[in-house]
Protein backbone atom coordinates (compact mmCIF):
# COMPACT_ATOMS: atom_id res chain seq x y z
CA UNK A 1 0.00 0.00 0.00
CA UNK A 2 1.60 4.23 -0.67
CA UNK A 3 2.09 5.89 1.96
CA UNK A 4 -0.64 7.85 0.67
CA UNK A 5 -3.38 5.63 0.76
CA UNK A 6 -1.69 4.45 4.23
CA UNK A 7 -2.82 7.77 6.02
CA UNK A 8 -6.64 7.03 5.14
CA UNK A 9 -6.90 3.51 5.54
CA UNK A 10 -8.62 2.64 9.01
CA UNK A 11 -10.12 -0.74 10.73
CA UNK A 12 -13.75 -0.94 10.35
CA UNK A 13 -15.54 -1.02 13.67
CA UNK A 14 -16.14 -4.73 13.91
CA UNK A 15 -19.28 -4.57 16.28
CA UNK A 16 -21.14 -2.04 14.38
CA UNK A 17 -19.62 -1.41 11.05
CA UNK A 18 -19.07 2.03 11.63
CA UNK A 19 -16.76 3.58 8.39
CA UNK A 20 -14.77 5.98 10.91
CA UNK A 21 -13.34 4.42 13.81
CA UNK A 22 -15.40 5.14 17.22
CA UNK A 23 -14.44 6.64 19.88
CA UNK A 24 -14.65 4.62 22.89
CA UNK A 25 -15.36 7.08 25.24
CA UNK A 26 -15.26 4.50 28.35
CA UNK A 27 -13.18 4.31 31.73
CA UNK A 28 -13.64 -0.05 31.78
CA UNK A 29 -14.86 -2.98 29.76
CA UNK A 30 -17.00 -5.52 31.23
CA UNK A 31 -15.24 -8.46 32.60
CA UNK A 32 -15.15 -11.56 31.96
CA UNK A 33 -16.28 -10.49 28.55
CA UNK A 34 -13.28 -8.47 27.72
CA UNK A 35 -10.06 -10.04 27.55
CA UNK A 36 -8.32 -7.84 25.23
CA UNK A 37 -9.44 -4.19 26.96
CA UNK A 38 -10.27 -3.85 30.60
CA UNK A 39 -9.76 -0.57 31.73
CA UNK A 40 -8.95 2.72 29.62
CA UNK A 41 -5.17 3.30 31.19
CA UNK A 42 -3.91 -0.15 29.90
CA UNK A 43 -6.05 -0.13 26.99
CA UNK A 44 -8.48 1.70 24.89
CA UNK A 45 -9.58 0.61 21.52
CA UNK A 46 -9.76 4.32 19.76
CA UNK A 47 -6.27 4.78 21.56
CA UNK A 48 -4.92 1.45 19.93
CA UNK A 49 -6.29 2.21 16.53
CA UNK A 50 -3.69 5.22 16.50
CA UNK A 51 -0.35 3.57 17.70
CA UNK A 52 -1.30 1.27 14.85
CA UNK A 53 -2.05 3.80 12.49
CA UNK A 54 1.19 5.47 13.17
CA UNK A 55 3.38 2.54 13.40
CA UNK A 56 2.27 1.23 10.16
CA UNK A 57 2.52 4.68 8.43
CA UNK A 58 6.26 4.90 10.30
CA UNK A 59 7.13 1.03 8.93
CA UNK A 60 7.64 -0.10 12.34
CA UNK A 61 6.29 -3.35 14.18
CA UNK A 62 4.68 -1.70 16.80
CA UNK A 63 3.50 1.56 18.59
CA UNK A 64 1.68 3.35 21.57
CA UNK A 65 0.03 6.29 22.43
CA UNK A 66 0.76 8.94 25.11
CA UNK A 67 -1.09 12.30 26.61
CA UNK A 68 1.38 14.15 24.96
CA UNK A 69 4.54 14.00 23.15
CA UNK A 70 6.58 14.48 26.54
CA UNK A 71 4.55 11.29 27.86
CA UNK A 72 6.12 9.87 24.98
CA UNK A 73 9.67 10.78 25.39
CA UNK A 74 10.14 10.32 29.22
CA UNK A 75 8.33 7.17 29.29
CA UNK A 76 10.57 6.15 26.59
CA UNK A 77 14.10 7.00 28.56
CA UNK A 78 12.30 5.82 31.85
CA UNK A 79 11.67 2.26 30.52
CA UNK A 80 15.18 2.13 28.46
CA UNK A 81 17.81 3.61 30.55
CA UNK A 82 18.47 3.02 34.73
CA UNK A 83 21.10 4.17 37.31
CA UNK A 84 24.38 3.52 35.55
CA UNK A 85 23.17 3.83 32.09
CA UNK A 86 25.18 5.80 29.42
CA UNK A 87 22.70 8.43 27.53
CA UNK A 88 23.60 10.69 24.49
CA UNK A 89 21.40 13.04 23.51
CA UNK A 90 21.83 15.90 20.76
CA UNK A 91 21.93 19.77 22.40
CA UNK A 92 19.39 20.66 19.60
CA UNK A 93 16.04 19.01 21.04
CA UNK A 94 13.29 20.14 22.26
CA UNK A 95 14.40 22.26 25.42
CA UNK A 96 12.39 20.06 27.74
CA UNK A 97 13.53 16.91 26.76
CA UNK A 98 17.25 18.16 27.51
CA UNK A 99 15.72 19.11 30.50
CA UNK A 100 14.74 16.12 31.62
CA UNK A 101 17.69 14.37 30.34
CA UNK A 102 20.45 16.87 32.06
CA UNK A 103 18.17 17.60 35.21
CA UNK A 104 16.21 14.57 35.96
CA UNK A 105 17.84 11.79 34.13
CA UNK A 106 21.75 13.01 35.26
CA UNK A 107 20.24 13.03 38.65
CA UNK A 108 18.87 9.84 39.14
CA UNK A 109 22.27 8.70 38.09
CA UNK A 110 21.91 7.98 34.49
CA UNK A 111 25.17 9.12 32.66
CA UNK A 112 24.85 11.91 30.28
CA UNK A 113 26.64 12.78 26.93
CA UNK A 114 25.92 15.94 25.55
CA UNK A 115 26.27 16.85 21.56
CA UNK A 116 26.45 20.01 19.90
CA UNK A 117 24.22 20.46 17.02
CA UNK A 118 25.55 18.82 13.81
CA UNK A 119 25.80 15.09 12.45
CA UNK A 120 29.93 14.75 13.13
CA UNK A 121 29.22 15.82 16.86
CA UNK A 122 27.06 13.29 17.10
CA UNK A 123 28.59 10.92 15.65
CA UNK A 124 31.87 12.06 17.87
CA UNK A 125 30.18 11.34 20.92
CA UNK A 126 28.83 7.72 20.50
CA UNK A 127 31.27 5.57 22.81
CA UNK A 128 31.09 1.86 23.11
CA UNK A 129 29.21 1.80 26.31
CA UNK A 130 26.50 4.58 24.99
CA UNK A 131 23.15 2.73 25.51
CA UNK A 132 20.94 5.09 23.97
CA UNK A 133 20.75 7.51 21.53
CA UNK A 134 18.16 10.42 21.54
CA UNK A 135 17.98 13.15 18.72
CA UNK A 136 15.80 14.61 16.45
CA UNK A 137 15.67 14.51 12.54
CA UNK A 138 15.10 17.30 12.06
CA UNK A 139 15.96 19.60 15.08
CA UNK A 140 14.37 22.61 16.96
CA UNK A 141 14.29 25.21 16.17
CA UNK A 142 17.74 25.10 14.48
CA UNK A 143 16.75 22.70 11.88
CA UNK A 144 19.88 20.75 11.49
CA UNK A 145 19.31 17.04 9.30
CA UNK A 146 20.88 14.59 11.42
CA UNK A 147 22.13 11.95 8.99
CA UNK A 148 19.92 8.95 10.49
CA UNK A 149 21.71 6.32 8.40
CA UNK A 150 25.22 7.29 9.54
CA UNK A 151 24.19 7.53 12.90
CA UNK A 152 22.24 4.53 13.21
CA UNK A 153 25.41 2.37 11.70
CA UNK A 154 27.74 3.54 14.66
CA UNK A 155 25.15 3.23 17.30
CA UNK A 156 24.52 -0.63 15.88
CA UNK A 157 28.33 -0.91 15.89
CA UNK A 158 28.39 0.30 19.63
CA UNK A 159 25.00 -1.66 20.77
CA UNK A 160 23.11 1.28 21.26
CA UNK A 161 19.05 2.25 20.93
CA UNK A 162 18.67 4.83 18.59
CA UNK A 163 15.74 7.13 19.13
CA UNK A 164 14.47 9.67 16.44
CA UNK A 165 12.01 12.08 17.63
CA UNK A 166 10.57 12.84 14.14
CA UNK A 167 8.10 15.88 14.98
CA UNK A 168 9.38 18.26 12.76
CA UNK A 169 10.03 16.13 10.09
CA UNK A 170 6.42 13.88 10.01
CA UNK A 171 6.70 10.50 7.91
CA UNK A 172 5.23 12.49 4.83
CA UNK A 173 9.21 14.08 4.52
CA UNK A 174 11.28 11.29 6.45
CA UNK A 175 10.92 7.75 7.93
CA UNK A 176 13.17 7.24 10.52
CA UNK A 177 12.96 3.15 11.38
CA UNK A 178 13.69 2.84 8.03
CA UNK A 179 17.07 4.26 7.97
CA UNK A 180 17.54 2.37 10.76
CA UNK A 181 16.06 4.21 14.30
CA UNK A 182 14.87 2.31 16.29
CA UNK A 183 11.99 4.01 18.06
CA UNK A 184 10.37 6.69 16.49
CA UNK A 185 8.96 9.72 18.74
CA UNK A 186 6.51 12.34 18.10
CA UNK A 187 4.32 14.98 19.30
CA UNK A 188 1.37 14.23 17.93
CA UNK A 189 0.28 17.77 19.18
CA UNK A 190 2.08 18.99 15.66
CA UNK A 191 2.15 18.10 12.22
CA UNK A 192 0.57 14.29 13.04
CA UNK A 193 -2.99 16.32 14.27
CA UNK A 194 -2.31 19.43 12.61
CA UNK A 195 -5.02 21.20 13.75
CA UNK A 196 -3.83 23.21 16.95
CA UNK A 197 -6.36 21.57 19.36
CA UNK A 198 -4.44 18.59 21.14
CA UNK A 199 -2.15 17.47 22.70
CA UNK A 200 -0.90 14.11 22.26
CA UNK A 201 2.38 11.41 21.75
CA UNK A 202 3.65 8.64 19.80
CA UNK A 203 6.23 5.86 19.86
CA UNK A 204 6.53 3.38 17.48
CA UNK A 205 9.17 1.13 16.77
CA UNK A 206 10.76 -2.73 17.47
CA UNK A 207 8.83 -5.01 19.39
CA UNK A 208 11.11 -5.71 22.30
CA UNK A 209 11.24 -2.01 23.45
CA UNK A 210 7.89 -0.62 22.83
CA UNK A 211 6.57 -3.64 24.74
CA UNK A 212 9.00 -1.97 27.85
CA UNK A 213 7.29 1.57 26.51
CA UNK A 214 3.77 0.65 26.58
CA UNK A 215 4.36 -0.74 30.18
CA UNK A 216 6.08 2.20 31.47
CA UNK A 217 3.21 4.12 29.93
CA UNK A 218 0.70 1.95 32.13
CA UNK A 219 2.81 2.33 35.08
CA UNK A 220 2.84 6.03 35.14
CA UNK A 221 -0.42 6.74 33.57
CA UNK A 222 0.80 8.70 30.65
CA UNK A 223 -2.05 7.35 28.28
CA UNK A 224 -4.07 8.96 25.81
CA UNK A 225 -7.74 9.85 26.33
CA UNK A 226 -9.35 7.77 23.42
CA UNK A 227 -11.24 11.35 22.32
CA UNK A 228 -7.89 13.16 21.86
CA UNK A 229 -6.87 9.82 20.06
CA UNK A 230 -9.53 10.21 17.59
CA UNK A 231 -9.04 14.15 17.25
CA UNK A 232 -5.28 12.56 16.30
CA UNK A 233 -7.00 10.09 14.09
CA UNK A 234 -9.03 12.60 12.01
CA UNK A 235 -5.83 14.78 11.14
CA UNK A 236 -3.45 11.88 10.03
CA UNK A 237 -6.56 11.61 7.04
CA UNK A 238 -5.24 14.85 5.77
CA UNK A 239 -1.18 14.93 6.66
CA UNK A 240 -0.10 13.84 3.09
CA UNK A 241 -2.11 16.85 1.48
CA UNK A 242 -1.41 19.47 3.90
CA UNK A 243 2.56 18.48 4.52
CA UNK A 244 2.46 18.87 0.69
CA UNK A 245 0.90 21.72 0.08
CA UNK A 246 3.21 23.33 3.76
CA UNK A 247 6.06 21.75 2.32
CA UNK A 248 5.94 23.98 -1.13
CA UNK A 249 4.55 27.04 0.96
CA UNK A 250 7.41 27.08 3.26
CA UNK A 251 10.20 27.03 0.61
CA UNK A 252 8.37 29.69 -1.23
CA UNK A 253 8.89 31.63 2.26
CA UNK A 254 12.10 30.52 2.87
CA UNK A 255 13.10 31.61 -1.11
CA UNK A 256 10.96 34.78 -0.31
CA UNK A 257 12.83 36.03 2.87
CA UNK A 258 16.22 35.00 1.43
CA UNK A 259 15.98 37.33 -1.60
CA UNK A 260 14.31 40.32 0.06
CA UNK A 261 17.45 40.64 1.53
CA UNK A 262 16.33 42.31 4.81
CA UNK A 263 17.05 39.01 6.87
CA UNK A 264 20.32 38.68 8.27
CA UNK A 265 19.57 34.65 7.80
CA UNK A 266 17.23 32.08 6.76
CA UNK A 267 17.45 28.85 7.64
CA UNK A 268 15.75 25.63 5.95
CA UNK A 269 16.79 22.43 5.04
CA UNK A 270 15.26 23.24 1.54
CA UNK A 271 17.91 26.08 0.62
CA UNK A 272 21.42 25.68 -1.03
CA UNK A 273 22.41 27.96 1.97
CA UNK A 274 21.83 25.51 4.65
CA UNK A 275 24.22 23.40 6.24
CA UNK A 276 23.46 20.26 5.81
CA UNK A 277 21.15 20.77 2.51
CA UNK A 278 22.65 17.89 0.74
CA UNK A 279 21.84 15.36 3.55
CA UNK A 280 18.51 16.95 3.45
CA UNK A 281 17.82 16.04 -0.21
CA UNK A 282 19.36 12.25 0.47
CA UNK A 283 16.84 11.26 3.66
CA UNK A 284 14.13 13.53 3.35
CA UNK A 285 11.50 13.69 0.61
CA UNK A 286 10.24 17.08 1.90
CA UNK A 287 12.15 20.03 4.33
CA UNK A 288 9.11 20.70 6.26
CA UNK A 289 7.01 23.53 7.65
CA UNK A 290 9.53 24.86 9.63
CA UNK A 291 11.37 28.38 8.82
CA UNK A 292 13.78 29.65 11.41
CA UNK A 293 15.06 33.01 11.18
CA UNK A 294 17.79 35.71 12.31
CA UNK A 295 16.56 39.03 11.61
CA UNK A 296 18.45 42.28 11.57
CA UNK A 297 19.28 43.82 15.20
CA UNK A 298 18.76 42.56 18.53
CA UNK A 299 16.29 40.42 20.32
CA UNK A 300 13.64 44.10 20.47
CA UNK A 301 13.71 43.87 16.65
CA UNK A 302 12.91 40.32 16.64
CA UNK A 303 10.31 40.62 18.82
CA UNK A 304 9.04 44.04 17.31
CA UNK A 305 8.93 41.88 13.77
CA UNK A 306 5.79 39.41 15.47
CA UNK A 307 4.13 42.45 17.01
CA UNK A 308 3.49 43.92 13.68
CA UNK A 309 2.74 40.47 12.02
CA UNK A 310 -1.49 39.92 11.45
CA UNK A 311 -2.11 36.43 10.12
CA UNK A 312 0.77 34.89 11.55
CA UNK A 313 -0.11 34.45 15.39
CA UNK A 314 2.46 34.42 17.68
CA UNK A 315 2.71 30.98 19.76
CA UNK A 316 4.53 28.27 21.62
CA UNK A 317 3.34 25.48 18.64
CA UNK A 318 3.87 24.78 15.22
CA UNK A 319 2.14 22.46 12.77
CA UNK A 320 -1.12 23.07 12.48
CA UNK A 321 -3.44 24.75 9.65
CA UNK A 322 -2.45 28.33 11.19
CA UNK A 323 0.70 29.78 10.50
CA UNK A 324 2.10 30.50 13.99
CA UNK A 325 5.24 32.39 14.94
CA UNK A 326 7.50 32.32 17.91
CA UNK A 327 10.47 33.94 19.44
CA UNK A 328 12.69 30.53 20.85
CA UNK A 329 14.39 32.76 23.67
CA UNK A 330 11.75 34.09 25.45
CA UNK A 331 9.37 30.84 24.06
CA UNK A 332 10.20 27.46 23.64
CA UNK A 333 13.74 27.56 24.68
CA UNK A 334 13.22 30.45 27.81
CA UNK A 335 14.59 27.06 30.42
CA UNK A 336 18.14 27.55 28.97
CA UNK A 337 20.39 29.17 30.14
CA UNK A 338 22.66 31.27 27.94
CA UNK A 339 25.73 29.13 27.68
CA UNK A 340 23.44 26.56 26.66
CA UNK A 341 21.13 28.52 23.78
CA UNK A 342 24.51 29.74 22.66
CA UNK A 343 26.27 26.12 22.13
CA UNK A 344 22.42 25.28 20.65
CA UNK A 345 22.72 28.23 17.76
CA UNK A 346 19.38 30.10 19.08
CA UNK A 347 20.45 33.56 19.30
CA UNK A 348 18.37 36.73 20.73
CA UNK A 349 17.13 37.53 17.39
CA UNK A 350 15.99 34.09 15.80
CA UNK A 351 12.25 33.52 15.09
CA UNK A 352 10.44 30.41 14.40
CA UNK A 353 8.10 30.22 11.80
CA UNK A 354 5.65 27.38 11.31
CA UNK A 355 3.78 27.67 7.81
CA UNK A 356 0.69 26.62 7.61
CA UNK A 357 -2.48 26.51 5.02
CA UNK A 358 -2.83 30.10 4.05
CA UNK A 359 -2.41 31.40 1.04
CA UNK A 360 1.22 31.83 0.65
CA UNK A 361 1.16 35.22 -0.65
CA UNK A 362 -1.00 36.10 2.13
CA UNK A 363 1.65 34.87 5.03
CA UNK A 364 4.73 36.69 2.30
CA UNK A 365 2.26 39.80 2.26
CA UNK A 366 1.80 39.71 6.19
CA UNK A 367 5.90 39.07 6.23
CA UNK A 368 6.72 42.05 3.88
CA UNK A 369 4.84 44.31 6.08
CA UNK A 370 6.37 43.58 8.97
CA UNK A 371 10.06 42.90 7.72
CA UNK A 372 11.52 46.78 7.03
C1 LIG B 1 6.29 19.88 21.03
C2 LIG B 1 7.41 18.94 20.94
C3 LIG B 1 7.61 17.94 21.91
C4 LIG B 1 6.73 17.82 23.12
O1 LIG B 1 5.46 17.42 22.77
P1 LIG B 1 4.15 17.80 23.66
O2 LIG B 1 3.06 17.14 22.89
O3 LIG B 1 4.07 19.28 23.69
O4 LIG B 1 4.38 17.20 25.00
C5 LIG B 1 8.67 17.07 21.73
N1 LIG B 1 9.50 17.17 20.68
C6 LIG B 1 9.35 18.12 19.74
C7 LIG B 1 10.30 18.19 18.61
C8 LIG B 1 8.31 19.04 19.84
O5 LIG B 1 8.18 19.99 18.91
Amino acid sequence: MRMSTRFIREDIDPTTGAVTYPIYQTSAFLLPMGEKYRYSRELNPTTEQLAEKVSAIEGTEAGTAFSSGMGAITSTLLSLVSPGSRILVGRDVFARTYRFISGFLSKWGVNVDVADPGSENILGKIREDTDLIIIEGLTNPILRVNNIPEISRKAKEAGAILAVDSTFATPVNQRPATMGADIVIHSASKFLSGHNDVIAGIAAGKKEYIRKIDDMRRNLGSSLDPHAAYLVLRGIKTLKVRMDAINKSAFMIAKYLEESGKIKRVIYPGLESHPDHDTARQIMDGFGGVVSFEVEGSEKDALELIGKLDLITSANTLGGVNSTISHPKTMSHRGLNDDERKLTGISDNLLRLSVGLEDPEDLINDLNGAIL
